[in-house]
């Protein structure tokens, strides 16, 4: 396979240009496999910028995998408030919990065993094996799929496929600083061939983009098809205390503190005249009707005093629906 022989240019760019990260500065092998794991998590869902200050706080509370490991789950969920997609930081524990029994402090070197680890998947294992073990491979992150969608004008649906994107890593090469190489390739990404107005004239590798050749940067995505769904949740409010269940019922939000809360019908939402409110969780955009009512029920939940609402572990999910119940 011939491939572009890009790795130089990159690589020399990225010493140059990278960013102050903090997950770029361990002290150790063991502190790297650990930075690179809460990085890596935090950064599934989450932007650098957001990522920063919680990453900054959460290894300053929880400095290594032995104290993950054993932390407490109300100073993990409350080290994750905001973050969101609160079940990656319990699968961070349960992750923590298998290493040490497996292998000291360190992850493992395969992609079969490391997609064995809660919440691990095929692009994260990737990363680690590239960034830990310096493996020859590259994960194919948002970045890195706009980069491989521009340098080869990528503008039919069946060349955006996962498996043809994964099949144009190859053509990116690879380079006995790998680690660094897939950094520099998701930095370039990110820094410089931007989702919108790429910035062609600091880039390296202009002269190999075929996008540039063209002048024409549009980038094709999947067609990703949104679920809407209804739902009516029961507000119970009354002397400053609210009532909150642990939802086991919704795949979303699992075991966190949720308003009571059922899926109805397309037709009570639109009828009815009680407040709403719109949220999207992954795919889905659901449709929230707000009914409240001025009684704490007689039945199995957390009652929380709404004035310390900021201080309890509540998902962003629930203080929102609040906020809307709560305007004017
Ligand atoms: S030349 Fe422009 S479009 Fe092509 S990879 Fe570089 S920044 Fe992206």
């Amino acid at each position: 396979m011939v491939t572009l022989n890009i790795s130089n240019k990159i690589l020399n760019w990225y010493d140059n240009n990278k960013r102050d990260l903090p997950w770029r500065h361990s002290k150790s092998k063991e502190q790297s496999h650990y930075y690179t794991l809460i990085s890596e998590i935090m950064l599934q869902q989450t932007q650098v910028k957001t990522v920063i200050p919680y990453f900054k706080k959460f290894v300053h509370e929880i400095p290594n995998i032995k104290s993950l490991s054993k932390v407490d789950d109300k100073k993990l969920l409350k080290l994750w408030e905001g973050l969101g997609y609160y079940s990656r930081a319990k699968n961070l524990k349960r992750t923590a919990k298998l290493i040490l029994k497996r292998k000291k402090y360190l992850l493992p070197d395969t992609l079969k065993d490391l997609k064995e680890l809660p919440g691990i998947g095929d692009y994260t294992s990737r990363a680690i094996l590239a960034l830990e073990y310096n493996q020859k491979v590259i994960p194919l992150d948002g970045n890195i799929e706009r980069l491989i969608k521009r340098i080869f004008y990528l503008r039919k649906i069946n060349e955006i496929k996962k498996e043809n994107l994964m099949l144009k890593t190859h053509l990116l090469g690879c380079s006995y600083r790998q680690r660094d190489y897939v950094q520099a390739l998701m930095e370039l990404g990110s820094l410089i061939c931007k989702p919108f107005d790429p910035l062609c004239n600091n880039c390296p590798i202009s002269n190999k983009c075929a996008s540039f050749k063209l002048k024409d940067f549009r980038i094709l995505k999947k067609i990703k098809s949104n679920k809407v769904k209804y739902f009516k949740v029961d507000i119970y409010c009354n002397k400053k205390k609210i009532f909150l269940i642990k939802n086991n019922k919704f795949n979303f939000l699992k075991n966190l503190l949720i308003f009571p809360m059922n899926e109805i019908e397309a037709i009570e939402y639109n009828s009815s005249k009680n407040k709403k409110f719109q949220i999207k969780i992954s795919n889905m955009n659901m449709k929230i009707l707000i009914n409240i009512n001025n009684k704490i029920p007689n039945k199995k939940g957390t009652i929380v005093n709404y004035k310390k609402i900021g201080n309890a572990i509540i998902p962003s999910f629930t203080k929102k629906i609040f906020d809307v119940a709560l305007s004017q």
